[in-house]
């Protein structure tokens, strides 16, 4: 990924936070944004209004958890984003939000099964359930990064959901798209419950997009 200069990087933040307020998927104060950067990482400051943020909220932290750069208490949750970018070296960018849906799955403390082929193209299958742990805990993180593994999207139990991406772009549009398939999943059960793709087809299928399916 392109490093573009922190300022930048920072109002990004800011902007990606406007929008998932703007589209639902946060509320309030809830949820958390981070990108990597050469130094480690940016997040958003922990208990603040979106709409409210300026570049300099935007803490840049080192990969071993302290605070290089900004005055306000960086995101309750940055051990979370931490452990990610520690372990996923192809992860830039990382959203946590309390989306209704996924919430609600979450809270049931259910794996998203793939009941439509569309969760295939974007998940790769299932959007696996971390184990409970309390907000802003080392067992959520390594809860988390378990559960996440190599994929890009994860449930939090009673608590909510996390997407990450190459960037903060692609972060934003798993975090809808884990929205929509956790709302189709809810509707599909109260219509009488969804039909979980196999293994196999969700294996044949992912195979096959990762051929024709995006841009190369
Ligand atoms: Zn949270």
């Amino acid at each position: 990924m392109k490093m573009f200069n922190v300022t930048e990087r920072r109002r990004e933040i800011i902007n990606t936070g406007i929008l998932l307020s703007e589209k639902g998927l946060i509320q309030g104060t809830g949820g958390n944004i981070s990108c990597r950067t050469d130094k480690g990482f940016l997040i958003t400051p922990s208990g603040m209004d979106y709409r409210g943020l300026i570049p300099e909220d935007i803490v840049l932290m080192d990969l071993g958890g302290e605070v290089i750069e900004g005055n306000r208490t960086p995101s309750i949750e940055r051990n979370m984003h931490m452990q990610i970018y520690l372990s996923r070296k192809d992860v830039n960018a990382v959203i946590h939000t309390h989306s209704i849906y996924a919430t609600a799955i979450a809270a049931a403390r259910q794996p998203l099964y793939p009941i439509t082929d569309n969760q295939i193209a974007l998940f790769c299958g299932t959007v696996p359930v971390a184990d409970y742990a309390p907000i802003g805990t080392e067992e959520l993180a390594e809860n988390a990064v378990r559960a996440l593994a190599e994929g890009s999207g994860v449930l939090l139990s009673n608590h909510g959901a996390l997407c990450v991406g190459k960037d903060l772009n692609e972060a934003l549009i798993k975090c809808e798209m884990l929205e929509i398939f956790s709302k189709i999943f809810i509707l599909a059960k109260a219509a009488g419950g969804g039909f979980v793709l196999s293994d196999e087809q969700v294996r044949c299928e992912a195979e096959d997009l990762r051929k024709r399916y995006g841009q190369k």
